[in-house]
């Protein structure tokens, strides 16, 4: 574990290198194993090593990997195709990275702004949430950690409390010139906050007052992670833009940006564009995620899994003082403790768990959705047996 010291110091792993993985088992280059509990942050919603996704990549690898956008390409069509039916979205952009996704959504809002005549379009986002390390999308993320030093940042952006219906409508009353508003339906990174039931309902309708935009950041949220395809779909609405990546190729690297009614109308040849985006290769692989996930029936175990587990730690941890809170959506889990506790992710990962601590003091828990009842069981006891010790 000497590593290397020609890589840019833009991390500070953790001192293991994994070797393979099975399921939601990993093993480290010294054969010990450990149960992932996080899937490498919502990106291997399907485990690891899944023989669906392989046979895919590897077929998929063996006659084409790449020609260009410049031609079409079938499995990018077919994949569009499986996104829309699940979303009932009309079209779609592919992209390499969810920030990626993001700035196409960025971009559409501003070309959909200036097609309606407002010059300095301008798009709405929340305090603490995340939507990627580019420009604009370190710009639009609520947390000056992954801004500070990077100044100036982009113009065009408004930032609002996250889950705050009232201060929106604020917005609407003192600005002429917004044309969309960016949210995570569940924030990941800024600790596995939630939105009120209804919220978006709300939103939906202030949206269409305004006729803003609503564009969805589901890059964590979607492929099955909170128990529907889209965490949107717990609710009775539909946004307009909706961005995935994450669990999307289980670990290949591929972003969507999707689009419905007049904002799948926005970009026109030449607005945009990606070379790798949508290549046969990470969408042979979400082709095969898309089917799995339907095939054994993943977003009812996500739910049956999720619960599970919530009613699990809710039932140890009911007494424990320091314990702020429990909270979840489907497989997306976050524990929030009184006390930052960044220590526990190496404590869980001496005893073979790997879990993730965000905002501080939550505890971030996204297994993968094709957990057994016994991992989950193990997951809740490890993470109970660390808090209580710590806390
Ligand atoms: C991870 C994440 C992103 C950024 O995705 P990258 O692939 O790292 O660029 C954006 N939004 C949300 C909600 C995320 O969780």
């Amino acid at each position: 574990m000497a590593g290397s010291e020609h890589l840019m110091t833009t991390y500070a792993p953790l001192p293991v290198c994994f070797d393979h993985g099975a399921g939601a088992v990993l093993s480290d280059s010294n054969g010990k194993t450990y149960l992932d509990a996080l899937s490498g942050i919502a990106v291997c919603g399907l485990g690891h090593a899944h023989p669906a996704v392989s046979k895919a990549i590897s077929e998929q690898a063996s006659r084409l990997l790449h020609t260009s956008n410049l031609y079409c390409i079938q499995n990018q069509q077919t994949l569009a195709d499986k996104l829309c039916r699940i979303s009932a979205m009309d079209k779609v952009f592919f992209s390499n990275s969810g920030a990626e996704a993001n700035e196409a959504a960025i971009k559409l809002a501003r070309l959909y702004g200036h097609q309606k005549g407002i010059e300095n379009p301008a798009i709405i986002v929340t305090d603490g949430s995340f939507h990627g390390r580019t420009m604009a999308t370190l710009t639009a993320s609520g947390n000056r950690k992954v801004q500070a030093g990077f100044e100036p940042l982009v113009q065009g952006f408004i930032r609002a409390p996250y889950n705050d219906i009232e201060s929106l409508k604020n917005i609407a009353q003192n600005s002429a010139n917004v044309v969309a508003i960016l949210i995570e339906p569940a924030q990941g990174e800024g600790g596995i906050n939630l939105l009120d039931k209804n919220f978006l309902e709300q939103l939906r309708t202030l949206c269409d007052e305004q006729e803003w935009l609503l564009m969805l950041d589901e890059i964590q949220t979607g492929m099955g992670r909170t128990g529907e395809w889209f965490a949107f779909q717990h609710n009775n609405m539909h946004p307009d833009v909706m961005t995935l990546a994450k669990g999307l190729g289980n670990g290949v690297p591929i972003g969507a940006c999707l689009a419905k009614g007049k904002a799948a109308e926005v970009f026109q040849p030449g607005n945009h564009g990606s070379t790798f985006g949508g290549n046969p290769l990470t969408c042979a692989a979400a082709n095969a995620v898309i089917d799995t996930i339907e095939e054994q029936k993943l977003l009812a175990r996500a739910r049956e899994l999720g619960n599970r587990i919530m009613t699990g730690l809710e039932k140890n941890l009911a007494d424990i003082e320091g314990v702020k809170d429990i909270r979840g959506l489907g497989l997306m889990i976050g524990i929030e403790l009184d006390r930052d506790c960044p220590e526990l992710v190496q404590q869980a990962l001496d005893k073979g768990l790997l879990i993730n601590v965000t905002a501080g003091s939550v505890v971030r828990l996204l297994p993968p959705l094709i957990l057994t009842d016994e991992q989950a069981d193990q997951i809740i006891t490890t993470v109970c047996d660390l808090i209580k010790a710590f806390v």
